[in-house]
């Protein structure tokens, strides 16, 4: 969970789930959001009160195991409880905390919200709504003061909606999300997910030693399942089926599919007629929504670079926590993964009788002999990267362990070169 919240600090997502143990503890699940696009746990935490201090406390703990995080965590998505609010603005202070969409919208249908004014809710509700899905501060003034018009500038509606909302330094209008690196988030719902499936192995008659045991389990797994991905992306190169065009391929091969999914939309939106809205953009960066969310470039940067003659899709326009290096990083340093595989098995050729000592060693010496070139007379990422392999090998074996090689990249390369091995 440490090591998920050091590589993806930028955006936490929090909520408090309850009825959890036998004596009525909340619990409070922290979450951020991985190079998969999916979400990760950071951390748990078990309070006795959702008192301002407490939740003060347990957001005080996570940062005990990352005391970089004030600084390097730019959003934290909350649904409006004020505790969470305090405990961010003491534990937080640079970070900005954006509203959970769903709940936002809860709010204006609570009756005493709606009861505030005695105007028609069907007139008022639909400038809540452009408030909240307001695109540009434009639209956001204007929405407002249609608002202010309809239900009377000293009304108690505007009392309440001006000190809870309108000057809430709280982000909660679509046009304000823009204007941060959010990943995309602007809801709970992924930690409300999670919540579920802890309902679904916890119930509220479990003693809190059994509940902390039962999260400790759920984690294991959610470690195991993230490591099959990370395997999975490193063992298998993606194509896109239908589509012949080389930036399309690149852009599948070398970024996760969530990423890849995103950044090929973009680039097929630069293909087509560009809209009026004007953007100040550089090959590498956008002012757009898009590119102030992700930090991944956009059709308007894709389109700039087709205009200028550079090279359509540059891999370096990827910020790293969008690929899958910092996992790999992790994995060597053997916090993260549990994976020992550096990549099929390959058939080596049987020999009726047992070798003696010299001729192990005449062979091994040979294959080591062959395997050099291979490494010194690359260059670069590729050096190191068949370096660490071996030295991965070297690793496994003196723990005893077994090694099976996955080809990774070009496959069909891969499948020409083992072909090229005799059969025996
Ligand atoms: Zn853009």
């Amino acid at each position: 969970m440490r090591v998920a919240l050091e590589m993806y600090p930028e955006v936490l997502i929090t909520d408090t789930t309850y009825s959890l143990c036998s004596n009525n503890m909340p619990l409070i699940v922290y979450e951020v959001v991985d190079c998969f696009g999916a979400g990760r746990l950071a951390g748990y935490a078990i309070i006795i009160s959702e008192k301002k201090e407490i939740v003060t406390g347990a957001l005080e703990m996570l940062t005990l195991g990352f005391p970089d995080m004030p600084l390097k965590n730019k959003v934290v998505v909350i649904d409006k409880d004020q505790s969470e609010v305090a405990a961010i603005n003491t534990v937080l202070p640079n970070s900005e905390i954006h509203l959970c969409d769903y709940h936002v919208k809860e709010v204006f249908k609570r009756a005493y919200v709606r009861k505030l004014t005695d105007k028609n809710w069907d007139e008022v509700d639909p400038l809540i709504k452009k408030l909240i899905h307001a695109y540009s501060k434009e639209d956001y003034d204007m929405a407002y003061n249609q608002l202010s018009s309809l239900v009377g500038k000293d009304s108690k509606f505007m009392v309440y909606f001006n000190n809870n909302w309108h000057n809430s330094p709280l982000v909660w209008t679509e046009y304000k999300r823009n204007m941060s690196f959010t990943v995309g988030e602007r809801t709970t719902g992924r930690v409300e997910n999670r919540n579920g499936k802890i309902k679904q192995v916890i119930s509220r008659k479990m003693a809190v030693a059994l509940v902390i045991r039962r999260l400790r389990s759920m984690n294991t797994i959610s470690s195991v399942q993230n490591d099959y991905k990370l395997f999975k992306s490193l063992a298998k190169t993606s194509y896109h089926k239908y589509s012949s065009d080389p930036v399309v391929q690149t852009i599948m091969k070398v970024n996760t599919p969530f990423v890849a999914d995103i950044v090929k939309r973009q680039y097929e939106r630069s293909l087509e007629p560009p809209s009026s809205t004007s953007h100040a953009l550089t090959c590498e960066s956008c002012d757009c929504p898009f590119f102030i969310k992700f930090k991944l470039p956009c059709s308007h940067i894709f389109r700039e670079r087709r205009i200028k003659g550079v090279d359509i899709y540059d891999h370096t326009l990827i910020p790293q926590r969008w690929t899958i290096d910092l996992e790999c990083g992790k994995a060597r340093d053997n916090t993260l993964t549990r994976i020992e595989i550096i990549a099929a098995p390959l058939k080596t050729n049987k020999r009726k009788g047992p070798m003696t000592s010299e001729e192990r060693f005449n062979v091994v010496q040979h294959t080591l002999k062959e395997l050099g070139p291979y490494i010194y007379d690359c260059g670069g990422d590729q050096f190191q990267n068949r370096l660490n392999s071996v030295l991965s090998m070297i690793d496994i074996f003196k723990k005893g362990g077994e090694v099976a090689v996955v080809g990774t990249g070009d496959v069909t390369k891969c499948d020409k070169l083992l072909g090229q091995y005799p059969s025996n």
